[in-house]
């Protein structure tokens, strides 16, 4: 049977949230989130500033550490309570590498390549070998239309072009999740449909994503589910044409109306 075939028979989901909390200080921002996401499954989220999105997704890897409620993810927990720090960071370690997350800023590493920035993390975290992983980078740069500047420095590429490398090299560790935090964002208008493009074809080959956006378009054509959130809590969830067409709760019919 081939992968996918068995992928889609495990039942369980890839991403698993139960009663997440997060505060900061006297500050709740996430009040007892319950969320799934199927494998495969591409999850839009939406609501407006400050909701706590960015809060959520960082805290499906633990960048941001809940302060109650479960986070399992592709049936492993990832905010164990029942293990020494140091044992912690070691299981943080090895889970991260299921999860790549993609953010507004590109955080590329500005003093090297770009294929040296995509094979950073597999020579350095898992220990491959750099002339085996230098075959597969090559293969990402190509998905993301950068073959031919593998060897340029960031400062030198566009806005759109070191996105499209930092999902790249998200990619290069394989994960089994993407996390896109507004990664278009602080793009210019002409450089956003390029990234869009990519994390379509990703979406098309099956990846389960969650994805933070302001942009409607994408969230219509690519996502399974939108979610809207606001004030830490999710209001309102269903198809992206449900959701847009016809939302029925006022906070999601007031956000839309100020972003469509
Ligand atoms: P969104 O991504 O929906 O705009 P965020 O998750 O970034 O919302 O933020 C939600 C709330 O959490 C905001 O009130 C923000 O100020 C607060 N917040 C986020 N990160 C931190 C932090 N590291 N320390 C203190 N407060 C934070
Ligand atoms: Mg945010």
């Amino acid at each position: 049977m081939s992968d996918t075939g068995e992928r889609q028979m495990t039942k369980e989901p890839m991403i698993r949230l139960r009663n997440l909390s997060k505060s900061f200080g006297d500050n709740q921002v996430l009040k007892g989130i319950d969320l799934d996401v199927a494998r495969s499954e591409v999850l839009v989220l939406i609501g407006p500033s400050g909701s706590g999105k960015s809060t959520l997704l960082r805290c499906v890897n633990n960048l941001e550490s809940p302060t109650g409620g479960e986070v399992i993810v592709d049936g492993e927990r990832v905010n164990r309570t029942d293990l020494s720090p140091r044992a912690f960071q070691k299981h943080l370690n090895r889970v991260r590498t299921h999860m790549g997350m993609v953010f507004q800023h590109f955080n590329l590493f500005p003093h090297k390549t770009v294929l040296e920035n995509i094979l950073e993390a597999p020579t350095q975290v898992l220990g491959r070998r750099r002339e085996e992983v230098t075959v597969e980078a090559l293969e990402l740069l190509d998905k993301v239309g950068l073959k031919e500047k593998r060897d340029s420095y960031p400062a030198q590429l566009s806005g759109g072009q070191q996105q499209r490398v930092a999902i790249a090299r998200a990619l290069a560790m394989k994960p089994s999740v993407m996390l896109f935090d507004e990664v278009t964002s602080a793009l210019d208008p002409e450089l956003v449909g390029e990234v869009l493009r990519v994390m379509e074809g990703l979406a098309a080959e099956g990846m389960t994503m969650i994805v933070v956006t302001h942009e409607m378009g994408f969230a219509e054509r690519v996502a399974n589910r939108v979610v809207f959130m606001a004030d830490g809590h999710i209001m309102e969830q269903g198809p992206p044409k449900e959701i847009f067409r016809n939302p029925r709760e006022e906070r999601t019919q007031r956000f839309l109306a100020d972003v469509l």
